[in-house]
């Protein structure tokens, strides 16, 4: 059987886009690189493409949603202006909205001061349009429905393309990329792991040694590489599923509410809109009657386009970066790491580089220096608490701008 042999400083297992990222910063660093991959379509792939900070997450974590804008244009600064374009987002107004409007005019003006970076690169801020207005720009969306909306907008990508095209970009950088069959083997050496083999696609052994680290990007498969090491941790799956239905119905991409409150994007895509995410199951039904409910005259079936995980590391909800380092388990240079969200990958592989190098795995500096933004998932206990304290702060903040808003308002 044929063999390969490659020596590395950093090994990647997974080729998702945490995976890739990783490799582009630690490229950028000079440092070797090779991706263990299997190219199954994971997360990245399911995702909507949304690569905004969300403003309705400023009640969670207010500091979060400040660097995602940051890293948004940190996106666009690798691939602008090719494939991170601006899309303008309304949000009907109706009554399913989960607050009210003035609320939500004071979480957009409050979320457009806290995320400069972001605005500076759009067309322009929030606003609201008339319920003509609406009607005029969105003629398929039911009459007589909607007071208005609140238009904001967005950078979006379409997630494939993103993967496409960073595929390409750490290709260029001499990143090695091996289609894995299987990890067969590994071998330790005082608590560090010092060789890995594994087959590829073709049937090769593939052995890599003389690394500095071993990084599971795995996405959902991520407890599966675990396994293999012989470790065992809680994670939470949560599936989210995309819908589709076919036909050209909207100019902009809507936002809007279930019965339940919780949100549905809707994206016109070529010959299609694409709605989602569901929460928590496969079930797409309920986006039809979202959808339906919002459209003039008879809208055809639903149809599944794509689904995915989430992974939740946290009893406390975040969508932050999240970093295992597996000392504990018997492997000091083993670590996990999870992007949280496909636009914080790259903050994502700037944390764990930076863990490395805290962690002594650096030579002559060769790890970057950074601030650690992301959270320990071996240290969960911690974790929640910054996350309360974070979630804490940033409900003051947004009640402390809405007070003055009001003041403002009605003097
Ligand atoms: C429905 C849905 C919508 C979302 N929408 C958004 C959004 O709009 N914006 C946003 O920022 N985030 C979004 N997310 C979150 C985002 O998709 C994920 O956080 C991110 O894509 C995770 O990337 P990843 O590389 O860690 O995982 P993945 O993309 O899942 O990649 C993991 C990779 O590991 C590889 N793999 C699997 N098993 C093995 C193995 N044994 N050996 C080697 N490799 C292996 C697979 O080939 C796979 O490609 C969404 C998620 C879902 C589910």
């Amino acid at each position: 059987m044929r063999q390969i042999n490659i020596c590395s400083d950093v090994v990647i297992i997974g080729d998702g886009i945490s995976a890739l990222s990783l490799a582009y910063v630690a490229a950028r660093h000079n440092l070797k690189c090779v991706i263990l991959g299997k190219n199954i379509p994971g997360a990245t792939n399911a995702a909507t493409g949304f690569l905004a900070p969300r403003s309705d997450y400023m009640l969670h974590d207010l500091e979060l949603v400040k660097r995602t804008a940051y890293e948004c244009g940190r996106w666009r600064g690798i691939f602008n202006p090719q494939i991170v374009k601006p899309q303008l987002f309304l949000i009907p107004i109706c009554q399913n909205l989960p607050e009210s409007v003035e609320k939500f005019k004071a979480l957009f003006s409050f979320y457009d001061r806290e995320t400069a970076p972001r605005l500076n690169q759009l067309p322009g801020g929030y606003f609201r349009i008339s319920r003509a207005t609406l009607e005029k720009n969105e003629p398929n969306l039911r009459k007589g429905r909607f007071d208005g909306a609140l238009a904001l907008w967005e950078f979006t990508v379409n997630p494939i393309e993103l993967l496409e095209k960073m595929r390409e970009t750490v290709g260029n950088m001499n990143v090695e990329s091996v289609s894995i069959k299987d990890i067969l083997d590994y071998e330790v050496a005082g608590n560090r792991i010092n060789k890995i083999v594994a087959t590829d696609v073709c049937g090769c052994i593939v052995r890599i040694d003389k690394f500095h680290i071993v990084v599971n990007a795995a996405g959902p498969w991520i407890p599966d590489i675990w396994k293999i090491f012989g470790i065992s941790l809680p994670m939470k799956l949560n599936i989210g599923a995309q819908a589709q239905i076919s036909g050209n119905y909207l100019r902009s991409g809507i936002i809007t509410f279930g019965s339940d409150k919780k949100h549905v994007v809707c994206i016109q895509k070529n010959g299609y809109v694409q709605i989602g995410p569901t929460n928590g199951s496969d079930d797409i039904s309920p986006l039809y009657s979202v959808f339906a409910d919002m459209i003039n005259g008879v809208v055809p079936e639903i149809s599944f386009l794509k689904s995915g995980y989430r992974v939740r590391p946290f009893a406390v909800n975040t969508q932050r970066p999240v970093i295992w380092n597996h000392k504990k388990h018997g492997f000091e240079n083993f670590y996990s790491l999870h992007p949280g969200k496909m636009v914080l990958a790259l903050l994502a592989a700037d944390e764990l580089l930076a863990k490395a190098r805290e962690d002594g795995w650096s030579q002559a500096n060769m790890f970057p220096s950074n601030k650690i933004y992301a959270l320990d998932g071996m240290s969960s206990f911690k974790s929640n608490l910054k996350i309360c304290w974070l979630t804490v702060k940033s409900f003051f903040a947004l009640a402390l701008y809405y007070l003055k808003y009001l003041i403002t308002k009605n003097p």
